[in-house]
């Protein structure tokens, strides 16, 4: 699809989901007040992550302390911070956000995420997509996710600091070592010295992404890389 064919079809998304805007995504009843994507009752009854979790990968672990994953295997990345469960509803809405550019959900996930305790950071960098993933989808969700995060913690959005400048397949039928490897090379980076950053995306699974990511950032100079994404899937260590 080229780029006027994908920018048109994200326009009509938008145009649909704005027309769409005042029902719940969830149950479909009236929602009030403006920018609300959810009713009150849906948006209170989404799985927070309330659990003890392990502070580098947000696996949930009793006390709280890092999981013996993360002692085998310290990650490049130095903590990650989850919104939400990745359970049902989250798939739901996640499906909605990244195929259906539905914005005001973008900006509801954010105003969630921007309640972590996240120490202080001098960048926001959304995981990247690979150009050609980006003109097909006319869309990165992590960017939309982003913005608003960006303001809401007061530090620059970073779009050109991280690229992905190679087209891995699809990681979704890939164990977590395969991924890695499948993964090595994918991200470039400009100089990033003394920085501390915040790599925002919309879920962690096997956080394999974001694991590479946070390599080429630390390896560009980065002091401090802290994950901060919508959804975290519980059940999925890290390695
Ligand atoms: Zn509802
Ligand atoms: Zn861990």
């Amino acid at each position: 699809m080229n780029l006027v064919r994908a920018t048109w079809k994200s326009l009509l998304s938008r145009a649909l989901d704005a027309l769409a805007a005042r029902d719940c995504r969830l149950c479909g009843c009236p929602v009030e007040g403006g920018d609300m994507p959810l009713c009150a009752a849906c948006a209170r009854d989404l799985p927070r992550r309330t659990a003890p979790c392990c502070p580098n990968c947000a696996l949930p672990v009793p006390g709280g302390e890092i999981c013996g994953r993360c002692l085998r295997h310290p990650p490049a990345f130095d903590a990650t911070f989850a919104a939400f469960d990745y359970v049902f509803p989250l798939d739901v809405l996640m499906q909605a956000l990244k195929y259906r550019h539905h914005l005001p959900l973008a900006r509801f996930f954010a105003r969630e995420m921007a309640r972590a305790p996240l120490p202080p950071v001098d960048l926001i960098v959304p995981m990247p997509l690979h150009p050609r993933r980006l003109r097909a989808r006319g869309f990165n969700q992590a960017v939309e996710l982003a913005r608003p995060l960006a303001r809401a913690l007061a530090a620059p959005l970073a779009l050109g600091a991280a690229s992905r400048v190679r087209d891995t397949v699809s990681q979704t039928s890939l164990d977590r070592a395969a991924r890695l490897t499948n993964l090595r090379g994918a991200f470039a980076c400009r100089r990033l010295d003394g920085q501390r950053i915040a790599v925002i995306d919309d879920v962690m699974t096997t956080g394999a992404s974001l694991e590479a990511l946070a390599r080429c950032l630390k390896t560009a100079g980065a002091t401090a890389v802290y994950n901060l994404v919508a959804a975290r899937a519980s059940g999925i260590g890290f390695s």
